[in-house]
């Protein structure tokens, strides 16, 4: 008979629908715990094979990724429903805003307007929870000692809130922070991406444990996950080798520029022992594009939640016209708990937030892309999963075949982009040559780069007319 454990393996696992956030191992017994794979990448292993005593307990029942009873919709109905609206794109919502911290330096410590670290320190100094969980870059020693540059980490101090600003593009997962939560008591604010928020609020619904101790999720608005080599790429092309890479900022503000024309900032090792020390352009550098989704999680083509649907407030970039010629940064927030609710009415009333409310329409369309990607390109990847005859999780979203031609080749490109560029990156690291990446690259990259062309946009006019006067 099937146990969970080789359910959640044959399914996600092996599906490639595995996103490595953990919480699979923080059951108790889990026989589970998480390694990152040759591609940098989280995904779970079985500690001792031979003991097949703990192999029920209900791995699949917290997996954000597998099939079970619950989905976004009903986690957050249970929460919100009662007294928040909702949108089929962002989820309930009672306030929407955009802007950013105006008091201290939160703003330009942040990524976007700083709101993430600001809103976790105010839980903690207003003695809403004794800890934080959230994403720290190790110390030299963390690094050396475990191969990776960030990690989920606790937070039982301001300062350490506040080291834990910026965006970490970078693979994290939570079995430590899970397993420091079990053996502490007290109470917790943890921030995540979409999918590590569901599995929190999964975990609680079959564990009290961390229902109880876990008060409030902050949510980000989420493209997707990137592997270990996502930060090895930018370095590399700085002259820093993989494995050399000793700092890296994925969003350093460049002043004078718009917001989304950051730079990246690195600190390694050039082949000679020198120490390299840059920053460019995020544009200038090769790979940077979110749209091709160069070095993706797999299981991210498979997520529907953009905007952290069952997170007690959600923060993003506010990517709109009106908010982006300020290099500083502009948060999008999402608020759907009271208590989160009344600290933002509170912020904004002694000015130390300087928000806007804006309509729920505008935060959907700071997210247009990411949102056609998880909603017609996923009903799209569903649907050639389906005709593949293969397993995969179920969605919220319909498997569709009827859509536009280009579309089509759009996210067909993009899903070879994420098989291909996990690869590719390995074979040009064993061969340490960066340029091999690129080749191999290369073809999915041209052609993709053509779909968005003029040439096609002319051909495709010539096609239809071609149809039409025949
Ligand atoms: C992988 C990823 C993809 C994202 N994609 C988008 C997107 O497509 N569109 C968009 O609008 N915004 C996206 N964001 C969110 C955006 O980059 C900012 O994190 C968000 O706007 C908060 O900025 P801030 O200045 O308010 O927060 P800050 O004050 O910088 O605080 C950010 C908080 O997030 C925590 N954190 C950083 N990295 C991670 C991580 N990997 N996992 C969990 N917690 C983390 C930090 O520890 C800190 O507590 C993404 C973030 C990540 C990590």
């Amino acid at each position: 008979m099937k146990n969970e454990v080789s359910t959640l393996f044959e399914t996600v696992v092996d599906g490639g629908y595995c996103i490595g956030c953990g919480v699979c191992t923080a059951i108790k017994n889990s026989p589970l715990k998480m390694k990152l794979n040759e591609y940098g990448v989280y995904v779970p292993y079985i500690i001792d094979e031979s003991n097949k005593e703990n192999f029920n307990i209900p791995v699949t029942e917290v997996c954000p990724f597998s099939n079970n009873k619950e989905d976004e919709n009903t986690l957050a109905q249970k929460k919100y429903g009662e007294y928040c609206k909702y949108s089929d794109e962002i989820g309930y919502y009672q306030g929407t805003y955009a802007g950013y911290v105006a008091e201290g330096n939160y703003r330009t410590m942040g990524s976007s307007g700083g709101l993430g670290t600001w809103v976790l320190e105010q839980l903690f100094s207003k003695g809403m929870v004794d800890y934080v969980i959230h994403v720290r870059a190790n110390s030299t020693e963390e690094k050396e000692s475990k191969n990776v540059m960030f990690e989920y980490k606790v937070a039982s101090s301001k300062e350490d809130i506040r080291n834990g600003s910026k965006s970490r593009y970078y693979p994290i997962e939570m079995s430590g922070v899970l397993d420091f939560i079990r053996k502490n008591s007290g109470t917790y604010a943890i921030v995540g991406v979409p999918c590590f928020i569901k599995a929190i609020r999964l975990l609680s619904l079959q564990d009290d444990l961390y229902k109880n101790r876990v008060r409030y999720c902050v949510g980000l608005v989420c493209g997707h996950l990137k592997s270990t080599r996502f930060a090895d790429m930018f370095a590399w092309q700085f002259g820093i080798e993989p494995g050399k890479l000793d700092y890296i900022n994925f969003r350093k503000e460049i002043s004078g520029n718009p917001a989304n024309q950051y730079g990246v900032e690195v600190r390694g090792l050039a082949p000679d022992g020198k120490v390299v020390h840059g920053i460019k352009p995020v544009r200038e550098l090769y790979g940077f594009l979110w749209g091709k989704g160069f070095l993706k999680n797999e299981a991210c083509e498979f997520c529907d939640d953009v905007f952290s649907e069952t997170a007690d407030l959600t923060i993003g970039d506010a990517w709109l016209p009106q908010y982006l010629n300020d290099s500083y940064g502009t948060n999008i927030v999402i608020v759907r708990d009271n208590e989160l609710s009344e600290i933002i009415k509170e912020g904004m009333e002694s000015g130390q937030l300087h928000l806007d409310e804006i309509p729920y329409t505008e935060v959907v369309r700071s997210q247009e892309s990411g949102l056609r990607h998880r909603r017609e390109g996923l009903a799209y990847r569903l649907y050639l999963k389906d005709r593949a005859g293969k397993w995969r999780p179920n969605k919220r979203v319909f498997p569709k075949k009827n859509i536009s031609s280009k579309y089509k080749l759009i996210y067909k490109v993009r899903m070879k982009f994420v098989q291909v560029s996990h690869s590719a990156f390995k074979i040009a690291v064993e061969k340490k040559d960066f340029e091999i990446f690129k080749s191999l690259m290369e073809p999915h990259n041209q052609f993709f780069n053509y779909l968005y062309s003029n040439e096609y946009t002319e051909r495709k006019k010539r096609r239809i007319y071609l149809k039409e006067n025949n």
